[in-house]
């Protein structure tokens, strides 16, 4: 008796034309997540994948990484059956005797693609349908509202059996939807940001604007651990700590009070936009949603966009708090960032910050100092983390080799 995971495409299904690049892409990340889980083999179907065990293999671990792995939208631990109307019957049964807890009613699904099978689906399903009634006579069939439903696939190649639905993330495999560089406070918004547009399918690299010593080097390594919870599902990812103290600094001592926030954020993108070029990335995600805080509200995010030519995702513009929340609880990010270490924004916070601000009047602002030098100077000491799910983080390649 053999359990096997079978993976359903979801949407990678719709994409017509470019559906072998998405499949590849799938099973490449597949295999990625599904590192140190044993020996296994992925088997490509019309319409879904098989991943099964080929030695040994830890199947509960193998389940627990698919959850993660975006393209996965649903998937089914099943288990293979003989090819044999009998043999299946007395799996189906002993199957349902190991799963049923307290279900008090069932239903039965049946597909047949092998025409060559003997038996039409519907006789499969009265014949196994009966074998169970009478081997559990406490259950009762239901079609509307079981308990539990099973499933038996009848393929050319094999047939299978499986009850449970176990969910995936859904969205596209990282990789086929470009590339981006996603600013990484440790807040709470900004790790959803990056996860909700990695879910379709870009791949990200990650920034985080460090102002040593007024931000400790713990708020440092609580980003990492974002980063290391975000890795589970992006896969492996260059989180870049740019030093922004002399930036941060300069703002400060040079620009109105009540300018601080809306010229620091523009600074951020601009200094992040650096970094996509570094990266061939396309875009910039943040974590803003509308009216959260001064620095975002319409006239703040159009000042702060007019900081660069790139496009600037921000996948929570109409989210609520409380949604935020509910969400990042899900996906592990939470608990991380409300952990107590100052932001470097919380910093530098002017008491009355413009919710109105003018792009003419930051510039103007904004030319009391060399801003361009001080980001070559962060760019020239910018710290490369290499995150991968599974590894300490490691030092990537030494900022100054990386200075144009
Ligand atoms: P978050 O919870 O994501 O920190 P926030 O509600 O605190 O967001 P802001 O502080 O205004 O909002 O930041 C808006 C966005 O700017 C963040 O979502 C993030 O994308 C980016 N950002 C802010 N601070 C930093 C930082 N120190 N490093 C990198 N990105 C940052
Ligand atoms: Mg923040």
């Amino acid at each position: 008796m053999k359990e096997l995971l079978i993976v359903k495409y979801g949407e990678v299904m719709l994409k017509g034309n470019n559906r072998p690049q998405f499949v590849k892409a799938l099973i490449r990340n597949i295999k990625a997540a599904l590192q140190g889980t044993g020996d296994y083999r992925i088997r490509k179907g019309q319409s879904m994948l098989y991943i099964e065990p080929n030695g040994d293999f830890d199947l509960d671990k193998a389940v627990e990484r698919l959850r993660e792995v975006f393209g996965v939208l649903v998937f089914h631990r099943a288990l293979e059956v003989e090819k044999d109307l009998d043999a299946i019957q007395k799996q189906a049964a002993k199957y349902f005797a190991e799963q049923l807890n307290d279900s008090r009613s069932f239903k039965l699904e049946t597909r047949r693609t092998d025409k060559h099978f003997p038996h039409r689906s519907q006789e499969v399903k009265n014949i196994v349908g009966r074998h169970i009634g009478e081997s559990f006579p406490h259950l009762e069939v239901d079609v509307h509202n079981p308990d539990v439903t099973l499933y038996i696939n009848i393929r050319k190649e094999w047939a299978y059996m499986y009850i449970d639905k176990e969910r995936g993330p859904g969205g596209l495999p990282v990789g086929t939807g470009g590339k981006a560089v996603t600013l990484l406070s440790g807040g709470i918004d900004s790790p959803l940001a990056a996860w909700l547009i990695a879910r379709r399918g870009v791949a990200l690299d990650a920034v985080h604007f460090h102002s040593y010593p007024y931000t400790s080097e713990r708020s440092k390594k609580k980003v990492i651990s974002l980063a290391q919870q975000l890795a589970r599902y992006t896969g492996k990812m260059t989180l870049y700590i740019f030093p922004f103290t002399e930036i941060q600094e300069a703002i400060a001592d040079y620009c109105p009070q009540d300018q601080l926030t809306i010229i620091m954020r523009r600074m951020m993108m601009k200094a992040a936009s650096r970094i996509a070029t570094r990266t061939s990335s396309q875009a910039l995600v943040t974590g803003e949603s509308i009216g959260q805080v001064a620095s975002q509200t319409m006239e703040s995010l159009t000042v702060t966009n007019a900081a660069v030519d790139l496009p600037v995702f921000r996948p929570l513009i109409g989210m609520d708090k409380e949604e935020i929340i509910d969400f990042t609880r899900q996906i592990g990010t939470y608990n991380i960032s409300i952990q107590p270490y100052t932001d470097c924004c919380t910093i530098f916070v002017p008491r009355h910050p413009q919710t109105k601000p003018r792009l003419d009047k930051i510039k103007e602002s904004e030319n009391q100092v060399d801003f361009n030098s001080l980001i070559d100077k962060g760019m020239e000491h910018i710290e490369e983390i290499v995150i991968e799910p599974g590894r300490d983080p490691q030092p990537g390649a030494p900022a100054a080799s990386n200075s144009r």
